[in-house]
């Protein structure tokens, strides 16, 4: 998914008083973001914050301490029954607004995000566990989908279709789908939500967010940026409780037109079956099994840097993370030799700390994953070349870790570990290559590490994947079409590509004109 701090395009210089204050308490850290209006733990539903309606609220703990960050409600079918009502209502009104008008709408929550950049990173190392660096990136990359798409508003056009009969013109219109219902996951609190309702908003569509239930305090902010920004009520809801309470009565609307959502493959397949019933849109951004090939040719030097941040960003908790990192025998030892050194100077800790690479992760049930995998792994012949245990920090810490003699058969190649696990897989050829990294459903990104022009290109036209970085580890950019081949998703998020996401195509045969054209 997702790029972090690196990324070149929107780097972010925190204040003075922010760089001085890099590492924080926790305490404090709530406090900056208490005091600046954006703890919200309320729902919004049509411009107001509401709690849940039986009073139930859920705790949002945070990873790296296990304190509990704050307590937000708890809703489920009523309160999303009356999001989709309020979104249903204002859909007639915000789809009439000009492009120009959205577009300045948009703008202004861009401009709100970036001055509120490092509350909003506060609160989303807070609750997700992600290293303050890389939240201010993954703040900057997700206000890039806000600034895109209140550009791209204003150049949503339709198309006049040559006549095939002299009285007749024909037009094509590009109108807003509808009501959206968007479901987000917790390893991007902010760009998977902003990814979405940037292009819905843009075009007039009106929203039902439901963010995950671990972070939904990033959410809420931005929720709360959006009303300052004048985005009208009604226009973006956000719902937060039980899941498939939420997920049922969204799928069940008839007034819901589209659903989106990024998260695991099995609650995508899931909603896809469940959007059947009402014909609804649907875009699926799911799970990944990313390869990352580095071949006899490749640099060395890029190769490692690359396969670093494509394995470790964001301790490993994202659909594009390389998954397997399969090498040419030619250069294996080298290659395992110089990135677990790399690896080795990641240093992990409570993500509020300067200078951590590695944060925890999500849960207890992520690190239990992570265990099992790699028992599966060294049961079956591979060797640990590097980490291998929880972290001496305790909680959900882990070292990070790299495999060495992994195969094909083992769980860590399977399935996406999700976590900060690197697998080597030595292959023979190149065809070897793309037969291992296609042979799986998933077919989101892949990586390749080669010095030859030919190769890259060869290689990149041969692979089953939706992404391909070439001696390129993070790739993930607004302006760049983001999602899957085969069972990683359906429909693509980001650039002028995932605006039609959110539109409805009516062709109008203008007829009976003969008169018109002989006066
Ligand atoms: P992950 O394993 O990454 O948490 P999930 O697919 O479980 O991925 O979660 C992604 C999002 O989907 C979260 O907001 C979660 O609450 C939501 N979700 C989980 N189960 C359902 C469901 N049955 N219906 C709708 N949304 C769901």
């Amino acid at each position: 998914m997702h790029r972090v701090a690196l990324v070149a395009r929107h780097v972010l210089t925190p204040s003075l008083f922010f760089r001085r204050q890099m590492s924080m308490e926790p305490g404090a850290a709530i406090n900056r973001v208490r005091e600046s209006g954006l703890l919200k733990t309320q729902g919004l539903i049509g411009g107001k914050w509401i709690d849940a309606y039986d009073g139930k609220t859920i705790e949002v703990q945070n990873p790296a301490t296990g304190d509990i960050v704050t307590s937000v409600a708890y809703m489920g079918k009523k309160e999303t029954t009356d999001a989709i009502s309020s979104a249903y209502n204002t859909f007639n009104s915000w789809s009439k607004h000009t492009a120009s008008e959205r577009s300045k709408c948009l703008r202004k929550w861009y401009d709100l995000m970036i001055s509120h950049k490092e509350e909003l990173a506060l609160l989303m190392t807070l609750e997700q566990g992600k290293p303050l660096k890389e939240a201010l990136g993954e703040v900057a990359y997700g206000a890039g989908f806000i600034e895109f798409f209140a550009e791209e508003a204003k150049r949503i056009y339709g198309d006049i279709i040559p006549a095939t009969l002299a009285d007749r013109r024909l037009f094509v219109l590009k109108q807003p789908v509808g009501v959206v219902g968007a479901i987000t996951p917790w390893n991007f609190p902010l760009a998977m939500i902003t990814r979405k309702v940037g292009p819905a908003l843009a075009c007039g569509c009106t929203v039902v967010v439901k963010p995950s239930e671990y972070t939904p305090l990033t959410a809420l902010a931005a929720a709360e940026l959006s009303l300052q920004a004048g985005i009208p009520p009604g226009v973006l809801n956000v719902v937060v409780g039980n899941a498939s309470d939420i997920g049922d009565t969204l799928l069940q609307s008839t007034k819901v037109r589209k659903i989106t959502f990024t998260g695991s493959t099995a609650v995508g397949k899931k909603l896809l079956a469940g959007s059947a019933n009402t014909v609804k849109r649907i875009s699926l951004e799911l799970g990944g099994n990313a390869p990352c090939i580095v071949f006899d040719d490749a640099d060395l030097d890029v190769a490692v840097k690359g396969a670093l941040a494509a394995k470790f960003r964001n301790s490993g908790q994202t659909c594009v993370c390389a998954n397997r990192i399969l090498v040419q025998e030619g250069i294996y030892e080298k290659f395992a030799n110089a990135f677990a050194k790399a690896v080795q100077n990641l240093h992990v800790g409570n993500g509020l700390v300067e200078g951590i690479a590695q944060g925890p992760l999500i849960n207890e049930a992520a690190v239990e994953k992570v265990e099992k995998f790699i028992k599966d792994a060294t049961s079956k012949g591979a060797n640990v070349i590097l980490g291998g245990r929880r972290h001496s920090l305790g909680m959900t810490f882990y070292e990070p870790t790299v495999l060495g003699n992994v195969n094909d058969e083992m769980l860590v190649s399977r399935e996406e570990v999700f976590g900060p696990v690197a697998p080597l897989l030595r292959f023979k050829t190149e065809e070897d290559a793309i037969h291992i990294a296609n042979d799986t459903n998933a077919g989101l990104a892949a990586y390749i590490f080669t010095t030859s022009i030919p190769r890259s290109w060869r290689v990149t036209e041969a692979l089953e994947y939706g992404l391909v970085g070439v001696n390129e580890g993070l790739i993930s950019t607004e302006v760049a079409p983001f999602g899957g081949f085969k069972q990683s998703g359906l429909g693509r998020e980001g650039s002028k590509y995932g605006i039609d996401e959110y539109l409805e195509l009516k062709y109008v045969c203008l007829g009976n004109m003969k008169e018109a054209y002989t006066k």
